[in-house]
């Protein structure tokens, strides 16, 4: 649920501007990484699914639900959303089910056919597994919104691991996140390499040491472009591995 806040909320002015930057292939140094921390929304998933949720249907389905103009309910919907960024809430069905009175996680499964597999993906993870890397699956996204997408785009299958932030009680972009993370998923912050769409994630693992911080130059595939100064944005997955 991180997804729709990176995109259309959260981002600074200066990630939101047109980069001609392109992603340096080579860059990463692949006989060096052992564990390759993956993001769901945005970065494996078209970020479009979040947002066309959390901004268009949640939206209507309130405004039916509380008898208020669409206008009204989009706005009362944008401060809520707004108060809540950032701690693990914001990404809780539950909390969303019971603050709204609407049914979260019945309203994902009713657009289910919208959640899609972002360009090369595929290609990517069957690469990371035959190249014999670690590869994790690291979100925010709470379980029920996770096991739909598994159960719909069957990526589950390339994970050696999928850690649900539910589980460790903290957003990845919290303080504390990635050294709880260690004692899940044990890693070594020089041999790994984390590929996110939300900036304020890379800055979080960038701080803690993880040495390989990657962005998504366009996580929905509908929506703005992003640039970092800071760090390198994949425009294609294809474009990182080795040939
Ligand atoms: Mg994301």
């Amino acid at each position: 649920m991180r997804a729709l806040y990176n995109t259309c909320m959260s981002i600074d002015a200066d990630n939101k501007k047109k980069s001609d930057k392109s992603w340096p292939g080579g860059k990463v140094e692949w006989d060096n990484i052992e564990t390759v921390l993956l993001d769901m929304d945005g970065t494996l998933l078209d970020l479009h699914f979040d947002n066309h949720f959390w901004l268009t249907h949640v939206p209507k389905c309130y405004a039916e639900k509380h008898d208020l103009s669409h206008e009204e309910a989009h706005q009362h919907l944008m401060c809520r959303y707004t108060e809540v960024r950032g701690r693990l809430d914001w990404y809780c069905v539950d909390f969303w089910t019971r603050e709204l009175s609407l049914d979260i996680e019945q309203l994902k499964h009713d657009l289910a056919e919208k959640i899609s597999i972002r360009p090369d993906v595929v290609a990517f993870l069957s690469w990371l597994n035959e190249n014999d890397k670690r590869v994790v699956l690291v979100t925010n996204a709470h379980p029920a919104s996770l096991n739909l997408k598994m159960g719909k785009t069957k990526l589950h299958v390339h994970f050696d691991k999928i850690i649900n932030a539910h589980d460790i009680g903290l957003a990845k972009e919290n303080e504390g996140f990635w050294e709880k993370l260690q004692h899940e998923e044990p890693y070594k912050k020089e041999r790994t390499v984390l590929i996110d769409d939300n900036l304020e994630v890379l800055d979080s693992a960038h701080e803690y040491g993880i040495k390989y911080c990657l962005g998504i130059r366009q996580p929905d595939s509908q929506g703005d472009v992003i640039s970092s100064e800071k760090y390198a944005v994949i425009d294609a997955f294809k474009d990182i591995i080795l040939p």
